[in-house]
Formats: C-alpha cells, structure tokens, sequence
C-alpha cells in the first residue's frame, strides 16, 4: 500500500470509506473474538450426556466413584491421554474441568509455598518475572498481572520463542521463575515448537526454581494431515539435568466440552509429589463421573484421534476461508500478513504498524466484535499496535465469511487513514 501516490492512496481511501459506509447501514452483530467450538463441535461429544448411565459407577478396577478419594484422576483416563501428551501414565494427573485453574493454581502455591529445587516462596522474593513469548494468550497474561509477576515479551519465530533472547534473559536475570509455552499450535500464532527450541528451552542455564509453563492446550487438536511429532519434554529436560523445569498441562475443553472437560497436569516424580501434597489440602479428589463418562466416551487414543477427525472437518473448511478471504481483500492491497496454522483454535493477522486499534475500532462501530488489539501482548500493550487475534470457530461459516469481509474493509480503511494521517 505505502508504495502508492498520494492521489492513488486519496482514491482508495474514497473506496474503502464508500464500502465501510456501506457495511456500516447493513446493521450487523457478528463476532470474531470468541476462541471456543461451534453448537455443532459440542454435538460431537452429544453422549457424554448420557454417560455413564444408571448403575455405571465403577472403574476397571471395582472402586465406586461416586465417593471421595482417587486424588490423582482415572487411571484409564490417564492412559488415554499419556500417549498423546507424551507423559508416563504414573506422572500424569487427571483433575478438574479446567487447566487455566490449575495453572493458576500452580502459581499461587509456589508464590505461597515455593517449588521443588526452590530456596524460598516466590512471594518472598522482590522481584517475580515470568518469559511471555507474544503474540500469546491474554489469560497467561492476566493471572501474571493479578499476582505482581513482571512480564518480559519474547518474540516468536516460526519454531517457537527465540531462543537466543531466552537464552541471554535467563543468564542475566535471576529473578525469571517461569515462562509461558504452548507448544503445539500456539495461541495466537499456530507455531510449533522445534525439537531444537524445546532442546534449548529445557537446557538453557536458569534459576534453580524456574519452570516452563507448557500449556499443550492443542496437542490433538489438528486441522492438516501433517502432524507433528509429539516431543517429550519431560524426558528432554531429565536428560539436560533439568527433570523438574517443565510443567505441563492440558485439557480435553476443546476435546469435549469446555465447560465440562477433564484437565490434566504432568511433570517429574518430585513435582507431581508437590502438587498432590498442596492439592490434598484443597480437594478430596476430582469428578471421577466425568472423568468416566470421557472414558467410556474416547474409549483410547484412537478413539481421540477420530474423535478430533471430526471437528477437522467442521473446522477446516473456517480456517479455510479465513486464508482465502484476506488473499482476495487484504493481499492485492499488500495489507496484513497472517498465518495459516495446521492445528488449533486461532490466526495471527499483523496489520500495517500502528493500525491494529484503529482497525479493530471500526470493525466494532461497523457491529464486528474482534477481540481487542493489544490482547496478545503483556499488559494490553503491543508496541507496534499491529497484531490481531482472529477466533474463527464459533461462528457459522456464512457468517464467518460475512464478519471477515467486514473486518478486512475496516482494516483498509484504517491502514490508508494512517498513510494519508
Ligand atoms: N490454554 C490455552 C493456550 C488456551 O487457548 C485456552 C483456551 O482458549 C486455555 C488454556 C483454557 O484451557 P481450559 O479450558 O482447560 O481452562
């Protein structure tokens, strides 16, 4: 765009005003902020409804678990989802209905309680300070700033956080306890962590306390027949003689239900013993009917994997247009540059500098919900103001491809308001 005259940039700007006018009558209400599955993702998973039935109350090996106890989740479960998670079934536990909470959770016990390896509480130290690569998940970033945890932004590159930036915080400051990761299909970006980055990431010189914070939120969670290769990042960080940096957590909420859902967390032998003793204190072991329900419902890994062959198919075909609709509205303009991820829930559109708040705003005055700008950065703050997180799950795809044409106008607009500002 920026390479056009002034009077071509005049007669665009015309344009783009003339379409926005135009979509702004049409009197729309669509949304594009939403990150979770359509009614017809949840219709899926449509038995758990039913299960596990009248009388069906015992798991393989005859206990009742309608009662207390079984702290560290279904066995049966555990075992469907250690292949997957790459986490040896003893070291897996399945828990409650979220991993958000138990991320949080995990936070507030070693800020009151220390870790493993640790010499005191994180909360007795001055300073807390957690790695943030970005763009990233604004809820990672809401339990940091709820706590006082500082947050250094790391940039992404196509096979994860950069790992000579990570490299050199972790040497120079101590106060680095944790870092967010998602290692599959990162939110927002769809990136996948190489086996060279987690190699670095597990082995990089640190605190004797600091922890990875693997959120393997989309581990299953494919859109392409090119699937990558789960990479064990329990047994890579044993093997640097890190055994208890890496956390990990997961969920079946975009499995199944997410409101209803299993989550699980898995790490070294001395964390999960830490973990069980804080959660002992606080629970008297987890929903177990749900946790059967999934069982009976998944019945094994396959099970998971045709499971999830079926919200491909509902969900290819969004992704698909998200792609298809930039190129035909945003690329012959040179406007924006996005991803097309194989996995997960969401794009990355990064918009000309400066332009991402202004676009966002038109699109919410022209009733085009789009989550807001500046969300994927610590602190609501994108230095550039230019990324964009587009959620295109939930809506139906008429309506998706009506949103984004939508928002690709405002983004027009905005981008040749700026060059001719
Ligand atoms: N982690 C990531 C990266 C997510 O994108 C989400 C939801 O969007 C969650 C965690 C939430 O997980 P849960 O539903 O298990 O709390």
């Amino acid at each position: 765009m920026n390479e056009r005259s002034v009077d071509e940039l005049r007669a665009l700007h015309a344009d783009f005003s003339a379409q926005y006018d135009a979509l702004v009558a049409r009197g729309l209400k669509l949304d594009l902020t939403r990150g979770k599955p359509s009614a017809e993702q949840l219709d899926l998973s449509g038995g758990l409804l039913s299960l596990p039935g009248e009388g069906q109350f015992r798991d393989q090996a005859g206990t009742d678990l309608r009662n207390y106890g079984g702290p560290l989740g279904l066995p049966e479960l555990r075992s469907i989802f250690a292949g997957p998670l790459r986490v040896p079934v003893a070291q897996l536990l399945a828990l409650g209905n979220s991993s958000l909470n138990l991320m949080h959770d995990v936070i507030v016990q070693a800020l009151l309680h220390g870790v493993p390896d640790g010499v005191r509480p994180w909360s007795r130290e001055d300073t807390v300070t957690f790695l943030a690569p970005v763009p990233g998940y604004d809820r990672h970033f809401s339990i940091c700033e709820r706590y006082g945890i500082r947050m250094i932004a790391v940039p992404m590159t196509e096979e994860g956080p950069d790992p000579e930036v990570v490299r050199s915080l972790l040497a120079t400051d101590p106060t680095i306890k944790g870092m967010w990761c998602v290692p599959v299909y990162s939110n927002p970006s769809g990136v996948v962590y190489s086996e060279r980055i987690v190699r670095e990431l597990v082995s990089a010189p640190a605190a004797p306390d600091f922890r990875l914070f693997w959120d393997n939120a989309y581990a299953v969670h494919h859109l392409t027949d090119a699937r990558p290769e789960p990479l064990d990042v329990l047994a890579l960080a044993a093997e640097a003689g890190h055994p208890n940096r890496p956390l990990v957590f997961a969920s079946t909420s975009k499995v199944t239900y997410p409101g209803s859902g299993v989550a699980f967390f898995g790490s070294s032998p001395a964390n999960i013993d830490w973990i069980v003793r804080n959660m002992s204190v606080q629970t008297i072991g987890p929903d177990k009917i749900n946790q059967l329900r999934h069982v009976q419902l998944l019945r094994d890994e396959a099970g998971v994997e045709a499971h999830m062959a079926h919200h491909r198919a509902i969900l290819e075909p969004k992704f698909n247009a998200v792609d298809a609709i930039f190129r035909e509205r945003l690329a012959p303009f040179g406007a924006g540059s996005w991803t097309a991820p194989a996995g997960g829930y969401f794009v990355s559109l990064d918009v000309a500098d400066g332009c991402a708040r202004r676009a966002v705003a038109l699109a919410g005055q022209a009733g085009i919900a789009v989550t807001p700008a500046g969300a994927t950065f610590p602190y609501g703050d994108d230095p550039r103001d230019r990324n964009i997180r587009i959620a295109p799950t939930f809506p139906a795809l008429e309506e998706l491809g009506t949103a984004l044409g939508g928002f690709s106008t405002a983004v027009l607009l905005a981008e040749t308001e700026a060059l001719l500002a």
